[in-house]
């Protein structure tokens, strides 16, 4: 890859980073001020409290040293510890974990989980990496922010490329270092060490909870319904799975490199077991579209499971769907949003739609804390009660209000960690 590439490609990513973080602010600002919040309140949220950068020294398998960069943002903990994800990728950066920290505020918010947000990031290729490697690099980041996080005080979780043996590496150091054993510490745990039941699907769950919530209000019924996912990883096979099993027809998908489609329904547990780890999958195949078509198909039900930025002000009005739910984080741009709310469309916002994970996440802590495990078929139920209940709520802000879902969600979130501010006498 030419240097002018890489050039282009970061300036692309600072860019897509700088807008998740302003646009985070601009909807926080007018979630507070519709709230009648001062601008004091807004210069509280606005930015974290704490951001811990760290540098990490890893003796890589060839014998030389390697010094890593690390951070940890802690967005607000007025309502009680702050919580969130630790991503291993090349193209981690200080504005990301902030921006993403605010999310994590806001989803707990939304759910009314007793956290604030919190989100760590390091910035390596874990693709690149020995198990050896990345074990140590794992265990330096927890020494390097022992000090500022603990089953009290910020626990964190998995997210891009960090998984479960990371959080069971992360939860011996931290155990190690405080000398006795420390679970509730780190959530998305292996379940031999105290992870959850249904933790690994748990997003895919929450997504689906929503559809089935948003398809309530417009009279549509799952049985039948025509859905389109955009994405087939992690979250996209999950869900494009659990709405074939409920009777939906999936009549789209896609990937990186393009996009399937069939107005009769996709063998979804055929394509499921032919893609690979990354979520490949059409390049398998001869007849496909393009991923802009795949959005503009006529359905009932889209998700966007993919990447940022795919609905925008060129193609939202050729959208179709009646119901959108952003399984992605950050999908549609602001002014996309009000082109698909002007066209009555319902859309349901990444905050609360992929809000699942982070509610499960929070039973893994409460199972740890109290000693006692549940069954996935209770940890479902749970997770179905906080999730029918948020999206109501957001969705009665929002029709109280006359506001869209984004706002109303926005509204929802800041609104606990406002009032703990202010009882706290912050503001
Ligand atoms: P993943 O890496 O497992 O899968 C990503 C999928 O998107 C793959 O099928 C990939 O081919 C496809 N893709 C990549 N670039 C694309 C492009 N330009 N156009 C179309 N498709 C493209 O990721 P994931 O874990 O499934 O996450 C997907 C989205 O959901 C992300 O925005 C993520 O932040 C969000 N999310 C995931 C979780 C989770 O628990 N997995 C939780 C919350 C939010």
């Amino acid at each position: 890859m030419g240097t002018a590439v890489v050039a282009d490609k970061t300036d692309q990513k600072m860019e897509e980073t700088l807008n998740l973080f302003t646009s985070t602010q601009v909807v926080i600002q007018e979630a507070l001020r519709k709230l009648g919040y001062t601008d004091e309140m807004y210069e509280l949220l606005k930015e974290p409290l704490r951001m811990l950068t760290v540098r990490i020294p890893v003796r890589m398998d060839s014998g030389e040293v390697k010094i890593f960069t690390g951070y940890r943002s802690q967005h607000n903990d007025a309502v009680g510890p702050t919580k969130g994800g630790v991503r291993f990728h090349p193209e981690v950066n200080e504005d990301e974990v902030k921006a993403l920290s605010m999310w994590m505020s806001l989803k707990c918010g939304i759910v009314d989980l007793p956290y604030g947000g919190g989100k760590g990031g390091i910035i390596c290729d874990p693709r690149k990496m020995s198990m050896g490697e990345l074990e140590r690099l794992s265990r330096g980041y927890v020494r390097a922010i022992s000090q500022i996080v603990g089953p009290t005080k910020d626990i964190p979780a998995p997210d891009v490329y960090t998984n479960s043996q990371i959080m069971a590496w992360m939860m011996d150091e931290y155990s190690r270092l405080r000398e006795h054993d420390s679970p509730g510490f780190i959530t998305g745990k292996p379940v031999v060490l105290g992870g959850s039941q249904g933790r690994d699907k748990a997003t895919a769950q929450g997504v689906v909870i929503c559809i089935e919530e948003a398809a309530k209000k417009r009279g549509i019924s799952i049985e039948g319904a025509r859905v389109v996912v955009q994405g087939f990883g992690n979250a996209g096979s999950f869900l494009a799975k659990f709405m074939h099993d409920a009777g939906a027809k999936v009549i789209g998908i896609s990937d990186a490199y393009g996009a399937l489609h069939d107005p009769n329904g996709l063998d979804i547990n055929y394509l499921l077991d032919k893609r690979d780890s990354f979520g490949t999958i059409t390049t398998l195949f001869e007849n496909t579209i393009s991923n802009i078509e795949l959005l503009e198909l006529d359905c009932d039900i889209l998700v966007p499971a993919a990447i940022s930025n795919q609905i925008t002000a060129e193609n939202a009005a050729n959208i179709k769907a009646s119901i959108v739910v952003e399984a992605a984080n950050g999908p549609t741009t602001i002014d996309a949003t009000k082109i698909l709310t002007d066209r009555g469309i319902l859309l349901v916002p990444d905050v609360l739609a992929s809000s699942g994970g982070v509610t499960v996440s929070y039973f893994e802590w409460v199972q740890n804390n109290q000693g006692y495990y549940w069954t996935e078929e209770e940890v479902n139920g749970k997770l179905r009660k906080a999730l029918v209940q948020a999206f109501n709520n957001v969705y009665e802000t929002a029709q109280q209000r006359r506001v869209n879902m984004r706002l109303a969600a926005y509204m929802v979130g800041a609104r606990r960690m406002s009032e703990a501010s202010r009882f706290r006498g912050w503001v």
